[in-house]
């Protein structure tokens, strides 16, 4: 049983997740055997148990949940099926800066749709050449009259091969000269775009990763979201809160790699005796539930700091850190307790964790990256 620092409102969340787990952890397993391909039935039951539009703004049609209940909403989801918490979370990513910077009708037209999962947004900003180094936007958004005309690349997408909608970083170029990054909302549904499913990913097979083309595109000025040139503060403003979400889903990692290696080492007999009698064994558990323990609580911090309306852009990078490596930790000590049946896919869940959890290194900003925020957010003081 996970712990909770607020059991009213995090435990209900936990409980509802609790109902549509062994569905999605069925569905998913299935799905991870076959080629890379999003998980509509999946995210259909996510979106059904309103996970989807959990914390899109209430009067959006959208959940209204605190940042608490959506770590805690994530983590849940996480521990039964990790690719079923990016489907969940990539929605709200992408509505993030939508809610907090786009006009009425902007919100009106994706919101409501995408809380129900009838609409797919993605969170357009990694480009080949420019990924930790975001702020290199080569896509530029080109003035012509009433319109932009998008062209550019952008790549590692997640669902961006299957996404109506985009939240689109580029630059904008008036009289040839080029801007500081600003966001569109592009219509992913028309000619001129060309998105694709990247193939071969290591892990969150159906929770799908897209490469999308812009070639001459035309998109209203008024799909422009908020200020020009304010892009790349609102990309990170939505970074740091989707950081929260990543850390929430390592711990749920986490928590499923301790779960089960605690049952096989008491079940696996070596030398006459189940290998949970061994030292050796023994503090390889303690250290994963050490470590688990405090991703938890250094998520919860996060979140209640982001609920609380402080500054927690220190803390979020400090959980989305700990977190991602714990969650390495954690898996690589379940494969090894496991061992040949961990490796191997078909004895336990362990194979699949370990690739799911990979990434959770490299997205929203790796591991160095977390670092230099971390660092950065010290050194000014
Ligand atoms: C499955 C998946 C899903 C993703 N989803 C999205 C999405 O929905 N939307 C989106 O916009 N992007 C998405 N991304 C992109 C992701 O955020 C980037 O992959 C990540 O930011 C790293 O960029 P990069 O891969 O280009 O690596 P690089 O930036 O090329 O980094 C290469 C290495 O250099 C290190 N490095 C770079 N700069 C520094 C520095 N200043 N100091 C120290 N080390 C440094 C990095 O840590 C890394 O180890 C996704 C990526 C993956 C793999």
């Amino acid at each position: 049983m996970a712990y909770n620092v607020n059991d009213n409102i995090q435990q209900p969340v936990r409980d509802m997740v609790k109902e549509i787990g062994p569905d999605i952890q069925r569905i998913g397993y299935e799905w991870d055997r076959k080629p890379d391909a999003f998980c509509h039935d999946i995210f259909q039951i996510l979106a059904g148990k309103g996970c989807v539009g959990f914390n899109m703004p209430k009067e959006y049609g959208g959940g209204g949940k605190s940042a608490l209940e959506y770590a805690t909403m994530i983590e849940e989801i996480a521990y039964w099926d990790a690719p079923s918490s990016l489907l969940a979370a990539v929605s709200q990513l992408a509505v993030d800066p939508v809610a907090r910077h786009g006009n009425d009708d902007q919100k009106k037209a994706i919101i409501p749709k995408a809380a129900k999962g009838e609409l797919i947004p993605a969170f357009a900003l990694t480009e080949p050449n420019a990924g930790s180094d975001a702020a290199n936007q080569q896509t530029t958004f080109t003035v012509d009259g009433d319109n932009f005309i998008v062209n550019g690349e952008k790549i590692f997408i997640m669902h961006g091969d299957v996404a109506d909608v985009g939240v689109v970083f580029g630059k904008i170029l008036e009289d040839g000269s080029r801007g500081k990054v600003s966001a569109v909302i592009v219509d992913l549904k028309q000619d001129g775009i060309k998105a694709e499913t990247l193939k071969h990913k290591m892990g969150m097979k159906y929770a799908t990763t897209g490469r999308i083309s812009f070639k001459e595109v035309k998109v209203p000025k008024s799909n422009l979201l908020g200020e020009p040139g304010k892009g790349f503060k609102y990309a990170m403003m939505t970074l740091d809160g989707a950081r929260i979400g990543i850390a929430a889903q390592a711990t749920g990692i986490c928590q499923r790699a301790l779960d089960e290696t605690i049952k096989y080492a008491k079940e696996r007999i070596a030398f006459g005796s189940p290998i949970a009698k061994l030292q050796a064994i023994q503090w390889m558990i303690a250290d994963m539930a050490t470590k688990t323990e405090a991703a938890r609580l250094m998520t919860y911090k996060a979140a209640e700091l982001q609920d609380a309306g402080a500054r927690f852009s220190l803390e979020a990078a400090q959980a989305k850190l700990f977190a991602a490596e714990a969650a390495n930790f954690c898996v690589d000590r379940a494969m090894q307790i496991h061992s040949g049946y961990g490796y191997i896919g078909e004895f336990s869940p362990i194979e699949k964790l370990y690739r799911d959890q990979r990434v959770s290194e490299i997205y929203e900003g790796t591991s160095e990256i977390q670092r230099l925020v971390i660092a950065g957010n010290l050194l000014r003081g």
